[in-house]
């Protein structure tokens, strides 16, 4: 299994900017093919990195903020074969699909709903499986703590390994228990301390975290500016050092062989 990072940058800057990318990741196995959080050039970094939507299986969109979804119809028209069969699975937040209580503002348009074979919202605490057409796997999603109250972090089980993400959130002690057993967790650490903006782990917020998950490896990426600045090498660093966990600062493009 192969996972692309096809975009590190977090933050509201980097949004508009690019100094770093913000197109998710994708995740390449026997099982599926997944893109996570689609953001802005989610496509053309996915079509620069060679990772062909017309190959996507799934698509997941932890909650509906644009850093993170903005690039998600397009990718749809891929999944679907230019949206000219019904094909693949969506895997989106409440607030992505249904959009607010009124049900404004979702992610994706009733058009592109219609072309995909199997949309599941997230509920936090839930386990689901599916059937990808080459292979099976399942998501086990959990309570994030973001101004997008339907966020939802994930472990994915496939090809014998379990892939964990903790998305954009607050620190709450809950994720240090709920994200135990991955191989490799992926977590969104958007800055190197606190700031005055809510919402978003630091540092020492992940070092919290992977005392108490031990995955095997950790992969910090959604780099805010302030990161980016300090060096999230350094950061990286900080925390494998603080945790023995090897921990790794996510670039634009990098790979990992799972
Ligand atoms: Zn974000
Ligand atoms: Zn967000």
């Amino acid at each position: 299994m192969e996972i692309v990072f096809l975009g590190t940058g977090g933050g509201r800057i980097n949004l508009i900017k690019q100094v770093r990318a913000t197109a998710g990741f994708r995740i390449d196995s026997k099982s599926a093919n997944i893109h996570v959080d689609p953001g802005p050039g989610a496509l053309l970094h996915s079509l620069k990195e060679k990772k062909d939507p017309l190959t996507l299986d799934c698509i997941i969109v932890t909650h509906n903020h644009i850093d993170h979804s903005s690039d998600a119809m397009v990718l749809v028209e891929g999944m679907t074969g230019y949206g000219l069969k019904k094909r693949g699975i969506f895997i989106g937040s409440k607030q992505a699909i249904e959009g607010n209580e009124k049900g404004e503002d979702q992610a994706i348009h009733q058009y592109h709903k219609s072309k995909i074979e199997f949309l599941y919202t997230a509920i936090p605490g839930g386990k689901e499986t599916f059937d990808a057409g080459k292979g099976q796997f399942s998501i086990e999603t959990f309570q994030m703590k973001h101004d997008e109250p339907t966020a939802f972090g994930f472990k994915l089980y496939l090809d014998e390994k379990v892939i964990g993400y903790i998305t954009d959130t607050e620190y709450m002690e809950s994720l240090g228990k709920d994200f135990v057993g991955c191989d490799l967790l992926v977590i969104n650490c958007l800055k190197p301390e606190d700031d005055k903006y809510v919402g978003h782990l630091k540092t020492g917020d992940v070092i919290e975290i992977l005392k108490a998950a031990k995955p095997k490896r950790c992969v910090i990426t959604h780099l805010g500016l302030k990161m980016l600045r300090v060096g999230p090498g350094k950061e990286a660093q900080r925390i494998q050092e603080a945790t023995g966990v090897e921990t790794i600062a996510a670039r634009d493009g990098m790979k990992l062989n799972i």
